[in-house]
Protein backbone atom coordinates (compact mmCIF):
# COMPACT_ATOMS: atom_id res chain seq x y z
CA UNK A 1 0.00 0.00 0.00
CA UNK A 2 1.74 3.52 -1.40
CA UNK A 3 0.08 6.97 0.60
CA UNK A 4 -0.57 9.12 -2.01
CA UNK A 5 -1.72 12.66 -2.82
CA UNK A 6 -3.79 13.88 -5.86
CA UNK A 7 -4.63 17.37 -6.49
CA UNK A 8 -7.99 18.56 -7.89
CA UNK A 9 -8.78 21.61 -9.86
CA UNK A 10 -11.62 22.81 -11.27
CA UNK A 11 -12.83 26.07 -13.27
CA UNK A 12 -15.63 24.95 -15.74
CA UNK A 13 -19.33 23.72 -15.20
CA UNK A 14 -19.94 24.19 -11.47
CA UNK A 15 -16.43 23.41 -10.29
CA UNK A 16 -17.20 22.70 -6.76
CA UNK A 17 -19.81 19.86 -7.92
CA UNK A 18 -17.21 18.32 -10.01
CA UNK A 19 -14.45 18.36 -7.28
CA UNK A 20 -17.64 16.67 -4.95
CA UNK A 21 -18.26 14.28 -7.74
CA UNK A 22 -14.60 13.25 -8.49
CA UNK A 23 -14.15 12.45 -4.62
CA UNK A 24 -17.52 10.21 -5.05
CA UNK A 25 -15.69 8.10 -7.72
CA UNK A 26 -12.39 7.95 -5.83
CA UNK A 27 -14.40 6.84 -2.34
CA UNK A 28 -16.49 4.23 -4.58
CA UNK A 29 -13.11 3.14 -6.40
CA UNK A 30 -12.60 -0.51 -5.24
CA UNK A 31 -8.74 -0.16 -5.55
CA UNK A 32 -8.49 3.30 -3.54
CA UNK A 33 -9.02 4.24 -0.16
CA UNK A 34 -9.70 8.02 0.68
CA UNK A 35 -8.12 8.64 4.19
CA UNK A 36 -8.59 12.21 3.90
CA UNK A 37 -9.72 15.22 2.07
CA UNK A 38 -8.28 18.71 2.64
CA UNK A 39 -10.16 22.17 2.80
CA UNK A 40 -11.46 23.34 -0.22
CA UNK A 41 -9.69 26.69 -2.13
CA UNK A 42 -10.30 29.21 -4.52
CA UNK A 43 -7.49 30.27 -6.51
CA UNK A 44 -6.99 32.51 -10.20
CA UNK A 45 -6.30 30.91 -13.29
CA UNK A 46 -2.56 29.67 -13.75
CA UNK A 47 -1.04 30.85 -17.26
CA UNK A 48 -4.15 31.87 -19.68
CA UNK A 49 -6.25 34.73 -17.75
CA UNK A 50 -9.22 34.94 -19.36
CA UNK A 51 -10.67 31.79 -17.72
CA UNK A 52 -12.84 31.94 -14.83
CA UNK A 53 -11.01 30.88 -10.85
CA UNK A 54 -10.44 27.32 -10.06
CA UNK A 55 -11.80 25.59 -7.03
CA UNK A 56 -8.56 23.28 -5.66
CA UNK A 57 -8.42 20.83 -3.28
CA UNK A 58 -6.15 17.64 -1.58
CA UNK A 59 -7.11 14.08 -1.74
CA UNK A 60 -5.22 11.73 0.54
CA UNK A 61 -5.62 8.25 -0.85
CA UNK A 62 -3.79 4.47 -0.02
CA UNK A 63 -3.62 2.24 -2.93
CA UNK A 64 -1.63 -0.94 -4.04
CA UNK A 65 -2.25 -0.04 -7.90
CA UNK A 66 1.09 1.24 -9.33
CA UNK A 67 1.69 5.12 -9.84
CA UNK A 68 0.79 4.19 -13.90
CA UNK A 69 -2.33 2.34 -13.38
CA UNK A 70 -3.19 5.40 -10.91
CA UNK A 71 -2.33 7.94 -13.45
CA UNK A 72 -5.09 5.73 -15.53
CA UNK A 73 -7.76 5.79 -13.20
CA UNK A 74 -7.63 9.44 -12.91
CA UNK A 75 -7.76 10.21 -16.43
CA UNK A 76 -10.71 7.62 -16.42
CA UNK A 77 -12.26 10.01 -13.91
CA UNK A 78 -11.56 13.39 -15.56
CA UNK A 79 -12.74 12.01 -19.68
CA UNK A 80 -15.57 10.64 -17.27
CA UNK A 81 -16.20 14.41 -16.12
CA UNK A 82 -15.66 15.78 -19.46
CA UNK A 83 -12.44 17.01 -19.67
CA UNK A 84 -10.69 18.76 -22.81
CA UNK A 85 -7.06 18.98 -23.44
CA UNK A 86 -7.36 22.39 -25.94
CA UNK A 87 -4.91 24.64 -24.26
CA UNK A 88 -2.11 24.41 -21.94
CA UNK A 89 -3.09 24.80 -18.58
CA UNK A 90 -6.69 26.22 -20.46
CA UNK A 91 -10.00 25.73 -18.62
CA UNK A 92 -10.98 22.67 -17.51
CA UNK A 93 -14.25 20.62 -15.98
CA UNK A 94 -11.38 18.05 -13.94
CA UNK A 95 -7.86 18.01 -13.24
CA UNK A 96 -6.37 15.29 -10.97
CA UNK A 97 -2.72 14.79 -10.89
CA UNK A 98 -0.94 12.71 -8.70
CA UNK A 99 1.44 15.35 -6.49
CA UNK A 100 3.14 12.41 -4.42
CA UNK A 101 3.14 8.76 -4.74
CA UNK A 102 4.49 7.59 -1.38
CA UNK A 103 8.22 8.72 -1.47
CA UNK A 104 8.64 7.74 -4.68
CA UNK A 105 10.41 9.40 -7.26
CA UNK A 106 9.39 9.10 -11.08
CA UNK A 107 10.64 10.82 -14.18
CA UNK A 108 9.04 9.27 -17.17
CA UNK A 109 7.39 10.13 -19.97
CA UNK A 110 4.61 9.96 -18.72
CA UNK A 111 4.92 10.66 -15.55
CA UNK A 112 6.69 13.12 -13.04
CA UNK A 113 6.43 12.68 -8.98
CA UNK A 114 6.64 14.71 -7.14
CA UNK A 115 4.57 16.71 -9.47
CA UNK A 116 6.45 19.57 -10.90
CA UNK A 117 4.19 22.45 -9.41
CA UNK A 118 4.27 21.84 -6.33
CA UNK A 119 6.77 24.05 -4.03
CA UNK A 120 5.69 27.17 -6.56
CA UNK A 121 1.74 26.68 -6.78
CA UNK A 122 -0.28 28.08 -3.17
CA UNK A 123 -3.32 26.29 -4.57
CA UNK A 124 -1.34 22.79 -4.15
CA UNK A 125 0.48 23.56 -0.73
CA UNK A 126 -1.80 24.63 1.13
CA UNK A 127 -4.04 22.29 0.77
CA UNK A 128 -1.50 19.54 1.03
CA UNK A 129 -0.40 21.14 4.26
CA UNK A 130 -3.90 20.80 5.58
CA UNK A 131 -3.72 16.92 5.62
CA UNK A 132 -0.07 16.64 6.85
CA UNK A 133 2.25 16.76 9.89
CA UNK A 134 4.14 20.12 10.45
CA UNK A 135 7.48 18.26 9.59
CA UNK A 136 6.52 16.33 6.47
CA UNK A 137 9.13 16.51 4.14
CA UNK A 138 9.09 16.27 0.45
CA UNK A 139 11.38 14.22 -1.45
CA UNK A 140 13.69 15.97 -3.30
CA UNK A 141 12.49 19.26 -2.17
CA UNK A 142 12.56 19.44 1.57
CA UNK A 143 10.32 20.21 4.38
CA UNK A 144 6.77 21.60 3.65
CA UNK A 145 6.98 24.53 6.28
CA UNK A 146 10.17 25.78 4.59
CA UNK A 147 7.79 25.34 0.97
CA UNK A 148 5.05 27.51 2.77
CA UNK A 149 7.58 30.08 3.95
CA UNK A 150 9.11 30.73 0.98
CA UNK A 151 4.81 30.53 -1.48
CA UNK A 152 2.86 33.30 0.25
CA UNK A 153 -0.76 32.13 0.16
CA UNK A 154 -1.62 36.01 -2.10
CA UNK A 155 -4.38 35.23 -4.16
CA UNK A 156 -6.04 31.74 -2.81
CA UNK A 157 -9.11 32.01 -0.67
CA UNK A 158 -9.83 29.13 1.50
CA UNK A 159 -13.72 28.64 1.33
CA UNK A 160 -15.13 27.96 4.82
CA UNK A 161 -18.62 26.32 3.93
CA UNK A 162 -18.58 23.15 1.42
P1 LIG B 1 0.30 20.49 -14.87
O1 LIG B 1 0.83 19.06 -14.93
O2 LIG B 1 1.33 21.55 -15.08
O3 LIG B 1 -0.55 20.73 -13.65
P2 LIG B 1 -2.02 19.87 -16.39
O4 LIG B 1 -2.44 19.19 -15.14
O5 LIG B 1 -2.96 20.82 -17.02
O6 LIG B 1 -0.64 20.63 -16.15
P3 LIG B 1 -2.61 17.68 -18.04
O7 LIG B 1 -3.12 18.12 -19.37
O8 LIG B 1 -3.62 17.29 -16.99
O9 LIG B 1 -1.63 18.78 -17.46
O10 LIG B 1 -1.65 16.43 -18.19
C1 LIG B 1 -0.68 16.37 -19.18
C2 LIG B 1 0.18 15.14 -18.96
O11 LIG B 1 0.94 15.28 -17.76
C3 LIG B 1 -0.57 13.86 -18.71
O12 LIG B 1 -0.93 13.23 -19.92
C4 LIG B 1 0.41 13.00 -17.90
O13 LIG B 1 1.01 11.98 -18.68
C5 LIG B 1 1.48 14.01 -17.49
N1 LIG B 1 1.91 13.94 -16.10
C6 LIG B 1 3.21 13.96 -15.71
N2 LIG B 1 3.31 13.88 -14.39
C7 LIG B 1 2.05 13.81 -13.90
C8 LIG B 1 1.52 13.70 -12.59
N3 LIG B 1 2.32 13.67 -11.52
N4 LIG B 1 0.17 13.64 -12.45
C9 LIG B 1 -0.65 13.70 -13.53
N5 LIG B 1 -0.20 13.79 -14.82
C10 LIG B 1 1.13 13.85 -15.00
MG1 LIG C 1 -2.46 20.12 -13.21
MG1 LIG D 1 -3.17 17.22 -14.99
Amino acid sequence: MKKVFIGLGSNLDDPLSQLKKAIEYLKQHEMLNVINISNFYSSPPMGPQDQPDFINAVVEIATSLSAEQLLDELQKIERQQGRERKQHWGARTLDLDILLYGNKVINTERLIVPHRGISERNFVLYPLNDLVEKNFRISGLGKINELLAACPMTGITRLSEV
